[in-house]
Formats: structure tokens, sequence, C-alpha cells
């Protein structure tokens, strides 16, 4: 009997017409195969509660903010519970800690250190299906953690591997993974295969549909995972392994992420430890730096401009503020309405000429680049946030992304 791990996010879940309709879908697999159902909390359940945070305090404790995150995932386990057995099936709904979800303790965006999933197991061998609260774990200090926005993707994979299921089945309110955001480009195509590398990158540059970290650990274990709508009955799209003819296609997709803000510090003098100095403060604030760019050195001066997760942002400005006194620079500038956009394809290992047509589309529309970043397969420019939908739209007409594959 084969064993398979579907999760169902937020939109899919959103009201209690939804979740009976997910019982359905859910009832139409259990003949021949034991189920694993991780769930999202309902609708914007998660948002609602961080502005419910936000209304009590600016800067609340990171524990206590998990604890409020976590009821979210536990109102829709219980409903979902409920509308399978309504419809006749065996279910049992588990919280994260009570499926054995063992995490570190960095709240609220603790990492998966192990799955004890007995009590998942338990539930399979006597015929039902357990319902799992994604997103939530426990820490060794037996506290409530959260995995980060997005994290019951990472819940869904991490239990397929330690079940060794299957599948992994991620439902969603699209049909699969495009070529864009299909909420902005009309014209994306749904890809039928993406590789895991490919998706890594997507997902790190913006392309919301799974989360970065799932998909990190999608590969390191090889679980297959397949994305696809709640509400269509289609095939959607096999996150798999590089197969031979991938990268015959340059680019498979395009991203763009507005969550940055981007900050400088001008006229810093140019000498050795200078950079370490600056990111040293950064990092001490446990501000996660993503792109650099430092400018050549005019009379012993030099510009650096980098990158930081907006909410970061006030905090980001602050310590560079004390360490531009310190070191004597001239002072910091910063801009939080930018927004990046990115090209991701493994045929860029082995295609020239990729950047030059990316930046000459971003010309074409008089957009100005102000940061340039690339990886092996993935290349990324950041520009004025005003222009990130029609970036995106430019570059999927560039690369000719709305056509068939093979065209
Ligand atoms: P869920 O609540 O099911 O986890 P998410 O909102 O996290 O769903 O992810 C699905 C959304 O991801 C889609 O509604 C779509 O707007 C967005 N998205 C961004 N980039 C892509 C892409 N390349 N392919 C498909 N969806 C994408
Ligand atoms: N509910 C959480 C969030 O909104 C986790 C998830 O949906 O994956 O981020
Ligand atoms: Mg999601």
């Amino acid at each position: 009997m084969g064993l398979i791990v579907q999760k169902y996010g937020g939109t899919s879940v959103a009201d209690a017409d939804k979740i009976r309709t997910v019982a359905r879908r859910v009832a139409q697999q259990v003949p021949g195969h034991q189920m694993v159902v991780v769930v999202s909390a309902m609708g914007r359940t998660t948002d609602g509660l961080i502005g419910l945070a936000s209304q009590i305090t600016p800067d609340p404790e990171p524990r206590e903010l998990d604890m409020l995150l976590a009821t979210g995932e536990q109102v829709a386990i219980a409903l979902l519970a409920m509308a399978l057995q309504s419809v006749g099936l065996k279910a049992r709904s588990f919280t994260g800690p009570q499926a054995g979800l063992r995490t570190d303790t960095a709240h609220t965006r603790a990492r998966i250190t192990r799955i004890a999933a007995d009590r998942v197991r338990q539930a399979l061998d006597a015929g039902e299906i357990a319902v799992v609260a994604g997103f939530q774990g426990v820490s060794g200090e037996e506290e409530v953690t959260t995995l980060g926005r997005g994290g019951s993707d990472l819940t869904a994979v991490a239990l397929a591997a330690a079940l060794k299921a299957d599948v992994c089945e991620i439902y969603t309110d699209v049909d699969g993974v495009y070529t864009a955001d299909p909420n902005i480009v009309p014209e994306a195509r749904k890809l039928d295969r993406i590789t895991y590398d490919e998706m890594l990158e997507m997902a790190s540059l913006g392309a919301k549909v799974l989360q970065s970290r799932s998909v990190e650990f999608a590969k390191k274990y090889g679980v297959p995972v397949h994305v696809r709508s709640t509400f269509k009955p289609d095939p959607g799209t096999l996150v798999t392994r590089e197969e031979r003819g991938m990268e015959e296609v340059v680019v498979t997709g395009v991203t763009h992420d507005r969550s940055q803000a981007k900050i400088s510090i001008l006229r810093v003098p140019d000498r050795p430890g200078i950079a370490a100095q600056v990111f040293g403060a950064i990092a001490e604030n446990t501000i996660v730096v993503d792109m650099i760019v430092q400018n050549i050195s005019r009379d012993g001066y030099t510009d650096m401009s980098f990158t930081v997760p907006r909410g970061d942002f006030q905090r980001g400005v602050a310590a560079l503020r004390d360490v531009a006194a310190k070191v004597g620079a001239q002072g910091v500038v910063h801009d939080e309405r930018v927004a990046k956009v990115s090209i991701v394809g493994v045929g860029m290992r082995s295609h020239s000429g990729v950047a030059s047509r990316m930046f000459g589309a971003l010309a074409r529309e008089g957009i100005n680049i102000q940061m340039i970043s690339t990886s092996e397969i993935a290349i990324s420019c950041v520009i004025d946030d005003k222009y990130a939908e029609l970036a995106v739209r430019a570059l999927h007409d560039t690369f000719e992304l709305g056509r068939a594959r093979e065209a």
C-alpha cells in the first residue's frame, strides 16, 4: 500500500465549504493509500494574528509570537479531521509537537532537527488519515516553535522524507509552478517539470508557490514533490532531479521579490577590515544580508550598498549609522522601494549572452538597474519597486517563456 503526503495551503482551507472540498479530494485517494494530510491556517489567519500582535506591541517576544501563530494551524486540523469523519473516513488530527516535529530553539524561524513520527505511524497503521498541523514544531526546551512563513510546505516535505512517502503533493490555488507568477503574467505557462535546483532558486528569489527551505529539504532527501491545484483535477508540476535535455532551455522562469530594502553607506575609508566591521555590525543584529555591491575606490574612499529583508530595515539603518560614525563614513542612505527581478534556468550554465539579453530587456523599458548579482543558474537585478511587474513581463517576453518549451 502506497503512502501519500498531501499539503493544503491557506486559500485551500479558507472557509467551511473549502474544507469540505478538501475532505472530498482526500477521500478520492484513500482507496489503496495511507494518507498524511498537512494543513495551513485558514485563509489569511497568520497575517491576521501577526497584525493582532503588532497592535499589542511593535516588538513581541518571539516565544509568544510562536505560541500565537501556532493556533492558526490548530484550528484548521481539527476542522479538517471533522470534515473527513463526516464523509465516513477515519481521521485524527495532530499538532506539530504531537506529530513529533522536533526543532531547534530559533523561534519564528526554527529548523527541524528530527521527526519522531511514531504517533503518526500508529494512526496510519490503525487505518486513520493523519491530519497534521503545518508550520509548527517543538524545541528541545519543550517550547512551541514555528518554521518561518510558508513553513507548512516544509512540514509536508519533512514528513514525506521521514515516512518514506511515495510522493509529497502540495495543493494550492494555482495548478502548478509557472514560468512566472500567473497572477502577474497572464501568459505564464505551467511547467510539467522543474529541477530541484531551479525551484530552489525560484523560491529563494521570490516565487512563493513553495517555501525555499522545503525545496532544499526535498532535494537533500530526494522527495518527489508534485505541485497541483486543490480545485482542478489536472496534473501539476513535478519537482525532480535534473534529467537530460533540461539544460537545453536557457531560462525556465522569471521571479520577483518585493520584500527587500536597500541601504548604502557613503564614502567609507577604503582599507582592509572596513567591510568586516560594517557587515559585522549587521550580523550582530542577526540581519541576513542578500546582495552587496562595493563601488570602485576614489581618493581612498568608497560606497557600499546592500539589501536586507524589509522587516529588518529600521534596525539595519540604525546599526549602520553607528558604524558609519565609528569608521568616519560620510553617512547612510536608504531606499525601501526596491524590488529584485530574477531569471532562473539550468541552461544558463551552458549558454552565453543571457545577462546582456536581460539587461537589454530592462533598458528597452527604461528601467535602471541598481544592483546585479549572479549565481550559476540565476541572474538578479535590483530595480525601483514601481517597475517590478513591468520588468517581470518584459523578461518573460524577451525569453519567450509564454511559448511551447521546445519552440
Ligand atoms: P498556499 O497558501 O497554498 O501555500 P501560496 O500563496 O503560498 O499558497 O503560493 C501560491 C501563490 O504563489 C500563487 O497564488 C501565485 O500567486 C504565487 N506564485 C508566485 N510565483 C509563482 C510561480 N512561478 N508559479 C506559480 N505560482 C506562483
Ligand atoms: N500559515 C503559515 C503562513 O501563512 C504557514 C503556511 O501557510 O505555510 O506562513
Ligand atoms: Mg505557501
